[in-house]
Order: C-alpha cells, then sequence, then structure tokens
C-alpha cells in the first residue's frame, strides 16, 4: 500500500540530511566553531551563533529524554495507528534532540532514559524516515 501520511520537505538546508537518511546514513549538523551537534538542520548554530557548519555521520543511538502516548489522532495517515508514541531523543554524544517516534516497543513499555536506536523506514522511492526503536540489549 503506498504511503498515505504527510511528507517532509526534503530540500533546501536540510537535503543533505533526507538524501544521508535514504543511504542509511544519520548526518546530523555540526559546528566547527563550539564543535557541538545540533538539530534539526539550519544555517546557524542555535548554540554559538557559528556559520561554520557540516554534517557528521551520527552513530543513530540514543535515549528517550520525553514522550507522549498519542491516544487519538486527526491527521492523514495516522487515525489508525493509535496509540503511538512521539518522542524526543537526546542524541549521543552531544546536545542535540531530535522529535521522533518509538517503534517495536508498546506505548506503556516506553520509559524516560530508555536506550534507543535509529531505524530508517523507507516511505517512498525518495525519502526514509528516521523512527527509533529500543536498543538491543540496552548499552
Ligand atoms: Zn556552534
Amino acid at each position: 500500500m503506498a504511503y498515505n501520511k504527510p511528507l517532509p520537505n526534503t530540500k533546501g538546508v536540510s537535503e543533505i540530511y533526507w538524501k544521508g537518511l535514504k543511504e542509511k546514513k544519520f548526518l546530523i549538523p555540526h559546528c566547527n566553531e563550539c564543535n557541538e551537534m545540533f538539530f534539526y538542520p539550519r544555517v546557524v548554530c542555535p548554540h554559538c551563533g557559528g556559520t561554520n557548519i557540516e554534517f557528521q555521520d551520527h552513530n543513530g543511538k540514543g535515549e528517550i529524554y520525553s514522550y507522549s502516548i498519542v491516544e487519538k489522532s486527526f491527521i492523514q495517515g495516522f487515525e489508525k495507528e493509535v496509540p503511538y508514541t512521539v518522542a524526543l531523543v537526546q542524541l549521543e554524544g552531544g546536545k542535540a534532540r531530535m522529535m521522533t517516534n518509538i517503534i517495536e516497543c508498546e506505548p506503556e513499555k516506553v520509559e524516560i532514559g530508555m536506550p534507543v536506536e535509529i531505524h530508517f523506514q523507507d516511505v517512498t522511492d525518495e525519502i526514509a524516515l528516521p523512527h527509533f526503536k529500543p536498543m538491543k540489549g540496552g548499552r
């Protein structure tokens, strides 16, 4: 069945990020001025205001910083998937956090601090989405 949910805009400053996901690479913006990573992709570092930014390959590991369980959704394509978990994942090795879905885990088993790792989900010929799942064997 064709993917029927809203799709991201993959052009502009985040184009490298989206192309990376399609190749199963997790490319996160890194500031060469303060040596810190951040998310989402943008042209100015949110930590220091620097503009010397490059994308670096991240290991795709992190832990759940916060989460919410969606019990009812009116967003196209999500109505029949409830309940599901929307989480803020703290990425390993820096200050970057990203909003994502937690998959392969019952929502009631999700916990703050739970180690998670990326899962690349191909949704169209051009787009893969980054979801996270519990890390096998913990840390
Ligand atoms: Zn910076």
